[in-house]
């Protein structure tokens, strides 16, 4: 429906504090650009789980009264926009395990690659899965293991090839892991006697946490009877941070690896106005995730930054959009210029990306239509010509504009005046000291990807 990419999950954690499950709660919200699709609490009493969880956003889902029916000092919570694992209700997370022995919930962002492999192995075990999502297989993994709930998860985060960034909780603990890799983000802040996990700083800060510590690639930590122990699973490898993260995932007051991702798209647009001789009366930027990059674009080529375009929030996913006589009628729900900043001017046109090109082609329009003399469109970051196997929903070469057609014909297809993107050194130049991954730009993933190379092929 929409010509974007998404971001598969949020994942957030509660440890020995009151009113874990408003805090979960909060925290889902501050993450719910991650995921719009469904969303969940379990928290843990005397070693028992109560969970809610179903389709929806976070604040139509949970009630003061049902949050307060979720008793309990420590929790997990998740907010999901399916890919691999598909739209069914048993994917939706947390997932639970209840055994005679304990209770388990596992929450889980990223995709794993080896899950068929691990599948088959776990199925001829005789394991039995409600659902199609790889976070099963984890949670299933787990169970399997021998040992302490912590030596289990430890095992099975060692066999995992992916991106994963995972909270698993116990009776009175915690276990927070990310992938070798560090293909997707985890931090963690103390709060008053207890801890708070999330998968972006965003989420801490809300509840004035603004000390950050962020969970290495390949590492564990374990929160366990009122103590926190951290260690590797797995030895370092180079860093491979999922550069849409930067780009166009995370929210702007988040920080990534210690940068900020303001400042991060800010930078993006100014590496791509250092080398643009474009003359232009105005910067516009997509609203939100392209804003920032417009600021740096603006300010670095010495032109006026203006608002051209205004963003309705509420269209998601499940909105019912306009039928085609609608449209033709001028009809548009989700972005409107405002006519008087555009009319007559010559704009340069930020964006954070182009997926298959239909979205860029709408904007480049509606600028027009608003009386644009000229539309320049700038992307802050490289073309996409690759799909992504690590838990963002592109996964076929051919839905990739990038894959299909040179730059000089998507400019032509998307109907601008002119169009430039970075190139994959500049992206990394804005990262400075964190290692990225660019396989989308670049097709160098940084794993092996197991059934998904077909995919590749095919
Ligand atoms: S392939 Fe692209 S979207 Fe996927 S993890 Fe790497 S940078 Fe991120």
């Amino acid at each position: 429906m929409f010509d974007e990419i998404h971001e598969e999950c949020g994942v957030f954690g509660a440890y020995r504090l009151p009113q874990a499950s408003l805090i979960t709660y909060y925290g889902l919200h501050t993450l719910q650009h991650r995921g719009q699709e469904a969303s969940g609490i379990a928290v843990m009493d005397q070693g028992k789980i109560s969970i809610q969880k179903g389709k929806g956003l976070t604040i139509d889902l949970f009630t003061k009264e049902s949050l307060k029916k979720l008793k309990g000092e420590t929790a997990v919570g998740h907010v999901r926009y399916s890919t691999a694992g598909g739209q069914e209700n048993a994917n939706i997370q947390p997932i639970v395990a209840r055994g005679l022995k304990e209770q388990v919930a596992v929450v889980h962002n990223g995709q794993i690659v080896n899950e068929k492999e691990l599948r088959v192995e776990l199925e001829k075990e005789g394991c039995i899965f409600q659902g199609t999502s790889d976070s099963e297989i984890i949670l299933h993994n787990i169970q399997k293991e021998k040992g302490s709930l912590y030596e289990r998860v430890k095992k099975t985060a060692a066999k995992l090839v992916g991106a994963f960034s995972l909270i698993v909780m116990g009776e009175d603990e915690l276990i927070a892991v990310r992938d070798q890799k560090g293909l997707r983000p985890l931090s963690f802040s103390k709060m008053e006697d207890g801890y708070v996990i999330a998968s972006e700083t965003c989420a801490l800060d809300i509840l004035g946490l603004y000390e950050h510590t962020e969970i290495l690639p390949g590492e564990i930590v374990r929160f366990y009877k009122g103590i926190v122990s951290r260690e590797r699973y797995a030895l370092p490898s180079f860093q491979y941070m999922c550069a849409m993260e930067y780009i166009y995932f995370a929210r702007p007051d988040s920080d990534i690896e210690s940068i900020n991702v303001h400042a991060f798209r800010k930078e993006t647009g100014r590496l791509l106005a250092k080398n643009d001789w474009i003359e232009a009366d105005l910067v516009v930027g997509v609203p939100d995730s392209s804003l920032s990059a417009a600021i740096g674009y603006a300010e670095c080529a010495g032109i006026e930054l203006e608002q051209g375009l205004v963003k309705n929030r509420f269209v998601t996913r499940t909105f019912i959009q306009p039928t085609q006589a609608l449209r033709d009628r001028g009809v548009r729900m989700k972005l409107s210029p405002i006519k008087d900043v555009i009319e007559g001017k010559r704009v340069v046109m930020i964006d954070d990306s182009i997926v298959r090109g239909t979205t860029s082609r709408r904007i480049v329009r509606l600028l027009k239509e608003a009386g644009a003399k000229e539309v320049h469109v700038r992307i802050a970051s490289p073309i996409i010509t690759s799909p992504c196997f690590y838990g963002v929903d592109t996964s076929t070469k051919e839905e990739l504009i990038g894959a299909r057609m040179s730059e000089e014909q998507i400019k032509d297809y998307i109907e601008a005046d002119s169009l430039k993107f970075m190139s994959v050194e500049e992206l990394k130049e804005a990262a400075g000291h964190v290692g990225l991954c660019t396989a989308c730009f670049d097709g160098a993933y940084c794993t092996p990807l197991f059934s998904y190379q077909e995919k590749l092929e095919n």
